[in-house]
C-alpha cells in the first residue's frame, strides 16, 4: 500500500474505473480536510449510496488508508462506526537549511511530527562535499526515525535566495547549470524532492498551521539574517513569473555605499537585517559604546547573539540597535502595505523572537507611514511557529504538492 497507488490516475481508464477512483480519492480528501465521518455522513456529503460508500471504505480499510475509530454514541438504534484517515499511511519530510544549520522534520499525513531536529550545526558551502554531507544528514535523520523510507511521499527543501521551484534549480547554493538540484538530491535520497524558497515556505506554514485564521491576502515578513517576504494572494502562494517574488531585502533604497550580499549597493538589507545588525554592533563597540556582550578579534558574532543580548541581558546597546532597525523596517514595510493592502501582516524570522523590542517600533512606524485606510484594514500578528516555521512550511508545501490530485478532483 502506497499513497501513490491511491493517487495514480492511470490505473483503469474505463468510465466506471475512473468514477471508482474519484470516489475513493474523495473519501480520503473528505476525511483529511473535515475530519472523521460515518458512512451515512460520507454518503450524504459525497452523494453516493450507502452500499457504494461501504464497499469503498472496506477497500480503503483493507489497504490501510483508513482506520475504524469504533462505534459512536448516539441517541438510540444501531451505533454507526466512525472512520478516520490512517495517520501512518503517508509521511512528508521538510528540510530547512541556512548558512550555519539544518533543521529537519517528518510529519504524518495529519500534520503531526514523528520526529524533528531544529538547527543542527551544518556549514553550508557551495561544494560537492557540502552537498553530500547535507544529503547524508537527511538520510541519517530518516534512518533514525521509526518510519520506513518507502512511506515518505516526498521531501521539500528550503533554501534562501533565488529558487526556481518549477524547474528545481537553486541559484544561490549548489547551483549546477546542467542538472536541476532536485534531480541530484533525489538521487542521493532516493525520494521525490521539491525545492522552495525559505521565506515562501515559512509563509505557507503560517497559513496552514500557524497564526493565520481566515485571512487570504497575507504578507509574511522573514526578518532574520537576510530579509524577504512571502506573499499569499487569495489563499495561494504567489511566485511571480519564475519564482523570484518577495526579494524585499534587495530593494536598493539607501544611498549608503554599503555593499549588499547580492553585490548591489544600498539594498534594504545593508541597514535592516541580521547581518547589518552585526556590523552595526561591531561599529558601535569601536566607537566606544559599552555592551554586556564581549568580543575578541576571533569572535564569530551572530545576529542571534545580539537578539539574545536584547532579550536575556536587557543590554542597552542591543536594544537600541534592534529598536532603530525595527523602526526603519516599519517605515519600508508601509510601502508594501500601501501597494498590497493585505488582510494580514505576519512578522516572522529571528527578529520576531524579540517580542515588543521589534514589534512595537514596527507597529508604530507602520501607523505613522502607511495610509490610514490601509492600516485600519489590516491585522498585524507575530509568527506563532517561531523556529519551526520553515520545517512546518516545507512539510505543508510538499504535502500540498503531492496531494494535489486529491485537491483537484
Ligand atoms: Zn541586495
Amino acid at each position: 500500500m502506497s499513497l501513490k497507488d491511491l493517487l495514480d490516475n492511470n490505473t483503469d481508464d474505463s468510465l466506471s474505473g475512473q468514477k471508482w477512483r474519484i470516489l475513493r480519492q474523495s473519501i480520503v480528501k473528505r476525511l483529511l480536510s473535515a475530519g472523521n465521518a460515518t458512512i451515512a455522513e460520507l454518503s450524504s456529503e459525497l452523494q453516493s449510496s450507502v452500499p457504494t460508500i461501504t464497499k469503498a471504505i472496506n477497500e480503503l480499510l483493507l489497504e490501510g488508508y483508513v482506520v475504524d475509530m469504533g462505534k459512536i454514541t448516539n441517541s438510540g438504534g444501531r451505533r454507526p462506526s466512525l472512520y478516520s484517515i490512517n495517520p501512518t499511511c503517508a509521511f512528508f519530510l521538510g528540510v530547512e537549511v541556512s548558512r550555519t544549520s539544518i533543521s529537519i522534520g517528518l510529519q504524518n499525513i495529519k500534520n503531526e511530527f514523528i520526529s524533528i531536529d531544529l538547527r543542527t550545526s551544518f556549514a553550508l558551502k557551495n561544494s560537492q562535499e557540502s552537498l553530500l554531507e547535507f544529503c547524508d544528514l537527511i538520510n541519517s535523520f530518516i534512518e533514525d526515525s521509526s518510519v520506513e523510507k518507502e512511506m515518505i511521499v516526498g521531501v521539500c527543501i528550503n533554501f534562501s535566495g533565488r529558487i526556481n521551484s518549477m524547474e528545481g534549480f537553486s541559484y544561490n547554493y549548489f547551483f549546477s547549470e546542467n542538472r536541476p538540484l532536485t534531480e541530484i538530491i533525489s538521487e542521493q535520497l532516493n525520494l521525490p524532492v521539491h525545492l522552495e524558497n525559505d521565506t515562501r515556505a515559512m509563509a505557507f506554514g503560517e497559513y496552514c498551521e500557524g497564526v493565520v485564521d481566515d485571512e487570504q491576502n497575507i504578507i509574511f515578513l522573514n526578518y532574520s539574517w537576510g530579509v524577504a517576504i512571502g506573499i499569499i494572494s487569495d489563499g495561494k502562494l504567489y511566485y511571480g513569473k519564475s519564482g523570484y517574488s518577495g526579494e524585499f531585502g534587495h530593494s536598493t533604497i539607501f544611498d549608503n555605499e554599503i555593499m549588499c550580499q547580492c553585490g548591489k549597493l544600498g539594498c534594504l538589507e545593508t541597514e535592516i537585517s541580521g547581518w547589518s545588525l552585526v556590523n552595526q554592533f561591531k561599529a558601535a563597540l569601536k566607537e566606544g559604546k559599552q555592551s554586556k556582550i564581549t568580543l575578541n578579534d576571533n569572535s564569530d558574532l551572530q545576529h542571534l547573539d545580539i537578539i539574545a543580548g536584547a532579550i536575556n541581558l536587557e543590554d542597552s546597546l542591543c536594544v537600541e540597535l534592534v529598536t532603530k532597525q525595527s523602526e526603519k523596517m516599519g517605515r519600508y514595510l508601509s510601502i508594501l502595505l500601501n501597494i498590497f493592502n493585505p488582510d494580514l501582516l505576519v512578522i516572522g524570522g529571528d527578529f520576531s523572537q524579540l517580542g515588543d523590542y521589534a514589534l512595537l517600533p514596527i507597529q508604530s512606524a507602520l501607523k505613522k507611514h502607511s495610509l490610514g485606510l490601509v492600516n485600519r484594514d489590516m491585522k498585524l500578528k507575530k509568527s506563532t511557529l517561531g523556529l519551526r516555521a520553515g520545517v512546518i512550511g516545507a512539510c505543508c508545501v510538499i504535502k500540498e504538492k503531492m496531494l494535489s490530485p486529491l485537491v483537484n478532483n
